[in-house]
């Protein structure tokens, strides 16, 4: 039989981990978890940062977060509302001692890249779609999906004579669209600036459909 140095309950009274009672050895874990964590969220788009990469604030990216936190421990998310996430937490290292612990969640606001460049009407390329009405509208339908699907956007669509302007975020996934369809164009390079010694061109696609 052996008697926890702290509350001197017994072997028969409650499960001992190490030297200390259940009870005991539970406090000690609690007191050195962190009460507060820090989230970095986009005030437009409500992604969290998780490992430096803004992801969905799900359940699941969550409780990756905070497994990050609590190392080297194992996280269960419990429930996560109101500013506090109750979860239990694990040690494995330890007979898989497990308690429950309650956090503060400290939120803090920011933007994330692609909601920081939609801000400041950032685009590098111009997309200019002439034709038949109906051609031209599901064609523009096509890129944006196509600019969404490729972690892009449309910062602006202008309304034209016969078509649309379209400015896209990234010159890349817009001639990935553009090639990808076999469509024919006319390009046209203008410098707008410079990057680290680097020339940066705006690229516009004229194309007749
Ligand atoms: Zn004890
Ligand atoms: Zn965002």
């Amino acid at each position: 039989m052996k008697h926890c140095p702290i509350c001197n309950r017994s072997s028969d009274e409650a499960r001992f981990y190490g030297e200390f009672c259940e009870f005991c050895a539970g406090k000690k874990m609690r007191e050195k978890l962190a009460r507060e964590v820090e989230v970095t969220a986009c005030r437009d788009c409500g992604r969290i940062k998780v490992a430096g990469v803004f992801v969905p604030n799900s359940e699941s990216n969550m409780q990756q977060l905070l497994s990050s936190v609590y190392k080297p421990y194992r996280v269960r998310l419990i429930h996560n509302a109101n500013g506090i996430a109750r979860m239990q937490i694990t040690d494995e290292r330890r007979d898989g001692m497990s308690i429950e612990h309650n956090a503060h969640i400290k939120t803090l606001r920011t933007l994330c890249d692609t909601d920081a460049k939609k801000r400041s009407g950032y685009y590098e390329a111009v997309v200019q779609l002439r034709g038949d009405e109906g051609k031209v509208s599901r064609m523009a339908a096509a890129l944006e999906r196509y600019l969404e699907r490729n972690d892009a956007f449309i910062t602006k669509i202008e309304q034209k004579e016969h078509g649309v302007d379209i400015y896209a975020s990234n010159k890349k996934a817009a001639f990935a669209f553009i090639s990808g369809r076999h469509l024919g164009f006319k390009g046209s390079y203008e410098l707008h600036g410079e990057k680290r010694g680097k020339r940066l061109y705006r690229n516009t696609y004229f194309i007749t459909l």
